[in-house]
């Protein structure tokens, strides 16, 4: 991908076999700045209609989401180089997350009345009331083209602001697909698509009135300093390297093809993947064999639409560089690939590898990998691990792996990350009402998910009012004085 600022458009490839599939405009900030305009001249209507009146247009995008369930999962194929399994499950994943928030977000956005709690206000009738913001910039990585944007943009739309999603230039092509459903189904017109660079991206969060930014820490970090200088709200859901506690009591045999899963899924392109492994020392023998045997036996390759891989390409070259490098400069340290440890043959292929004899010195166990490598590491007992565990500045997710629950969820409350599997990866996900980001580097601000996820993208406003119209106490109105005190 070698668009600069000033290009007008971007050209999309297959990073599977680097063939060209699309092109998409490169916005510049005029064009931000008109399409803002736009949406925020529509949005009091769309606030309007109400949650009840907003879930009607919602769920109408639903069946249009998965009546072209399958189209979806061709355009996000061919810019992900993604197996067909986890291209073809985003669709009916967002449909999902719009029942929730049509089941709930008249609950969750309903005034809230507030009771009195002095004699100041025994007498008046009080409301927490959440509003709009009117424009909510929603700014996505590559990782789940469709996921990305519509898991903020969902609740946002049902909290009735307008939506700007600026996509990855990596995969804008399954984003545009979210404004063809839009439109196709007659939606008023507040959800507008904007591709491009990061420029595009600074456009976008100097015109809108809230930022929700799911990307890289450093990208992170830019945001939030543009918006402190603008004093606008904003949320970061950032990078991780979570960690897998595999205690002795263990069901091994569960806790490999967990680890399995969690590390290598989406080619290990997740923000909670598992990207680092702690065992036990009485089973580490056990575990490392185990993995090495069934990491080993994964199908890789790139796919169409027949469901015959279990992990794919990397999304982009800089990508395979960044993961190629870690391997390579863990090997020359001393770890040592039991499986794995190569580029493919083409593309952006990457062997799905299993490393140990790692240690924290090594990029492979500090620095965010994002791709299909799992590295070992052997400790003496729990208290080892969590302290390896906690020793990163990212904290997002974690899993821990035990036959005793009691146990686990005691290790759980000793890990410092926004949420904690046991026996199992990637589930807080699946479930809409858990909040989900990050502690320390991993993120910032609201969480998604729940009542909180939809009404971060509102305005608190308390209003008050008499309980009975003409009954007032102005107990400290003027004139002052001591029988008032
Ligand atoms: P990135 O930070 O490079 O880019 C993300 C988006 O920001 C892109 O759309 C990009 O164009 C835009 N952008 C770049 N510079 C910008 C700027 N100055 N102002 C505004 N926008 C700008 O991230 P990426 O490489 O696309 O995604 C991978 C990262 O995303 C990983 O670190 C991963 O952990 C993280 N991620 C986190 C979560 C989470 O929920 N915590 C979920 C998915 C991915």
């Amino acid at each position: 991908m070698s668009a600069t600022t000033t290009d007008p458009q971007i050209e999309i490839v297959n990073p599977a076999d680097g063939r060209a599939v699309g092109t998409v405009p490169n916005v510049g900030r005029a064009e931000v700045e008109r399409i803002v305009g736009d949406v925020r001249a529509a949005q009091p209507a769309w606030e309007a209609l109400g949650a009840k009146g907003r879930s009607t247009w919602l769920a109408k995008f639903r069946d249009w989401l998965l009546d072209h369930a399958d189209e979806i999962a061709d355009v996000l194929q061919s810019e992900t180089g993604k197996p067909r399994a986890e291209a073809r499950i985003e669709a009916p994943m967002m449909a999902d997350l719009i029942n929730y928030y049509n089941s709930n977000g008249a609950k969750f956005l309903a005034d809230e009345p507030v009771g009195a709690h002095g004699l100041m206000t025994i007498q008046k009738k009080m409301l927490k009331v959440f509003r709009p913001y009117p424009v909510v910039g929603i700014i996505t990585p590559w990782n789940f083209p469709l996921v990305m944007p519509l898991i903020d943009g969902i609740p946002a739309l049902m909290a009735g602001a307008a939506v700007l999603i600026k996509p990855s230039e990596v995969t804008p092509l399954t984003a545009q697909l979210i404004e063809r459903g839009w439109t196709d189904i007659g939606a008023p017109p507040i959800l507008r698509i904007v591709t491009g660079l990061g420029a595009t991206g600074e456009a976008v969060v100097d015109a809108v009135d809230y930022v929700q930014f799911t990307g890289s820490t450093p990208t992170g970090r830019k945001i939030a300093q543009a918006c402190a200088g603008q004093l606008k709200p904003y949320s970061l859901e950032l990078g991780g390297k979570d960690p897998a506690i595999v205690l002795a009591d263990a069901d091994v045999d569960r806790a490999v093809n967990g680890v399995t899963w969690g590390g290598l899924m989406n080619s290990g392109q997740v923000c909670i993947s598992v990207e680092r492994v702690y065992v036990e020392a009485p089973i580490y023998d056990e575990f490392v064999a185990k993995l090495a045997r069934k990491v080993g036996s994964l199908r890789q390759g790139a796919d169409d639409r027949s469901f015959a891989h279990d992990v794919g390409a990397l999304a982009t070259t800089d990508q395979q560089t960044i993961v190629d490098g870690q391997v390579t400069s863990a090997i020359a340290a001393g770890a040592r690939a039991v499986t794995g440890g190569k580029q493919g043959v083409t593309g952006t292929f990457y062997e799905p590898t299993v490393l140990v004899n790692v240690d924290h010195s090594m990029a492979c166990m500090r620095e965010e990998t994002f791709g299909p490598t799992i590295p070992v590491m052997k400790v003496a007992d729990e208290a080892e691990a969590i302290r390896l565990a906690n020793d990163s500045p990212f904290g997002l997710s974690a899993t821990v792996w035990t036959s005793d629950i009691k146990r686990g969820m005691a290790v759980a409350r000793q890990i410092e990350a926004g949420a904690v599997n046991i026996n199992d990866a990637f589930i807080n996900l699946f479930e809409f009402g858990l909040p989900h980001g990050g502690w320390k580097d991993s993120g910032v601000g609201a969480r998604l998910g729940g009542a909180q996820g939809v009404r971060k993208y509102c305005r608190v406003q308390s209003i008050t009012a008499p309980r009975i119209p003409t009954l007032h106490a102005e107990p400290l109105w003027y004139p002052y004085s001591p029988t008032k005190m």
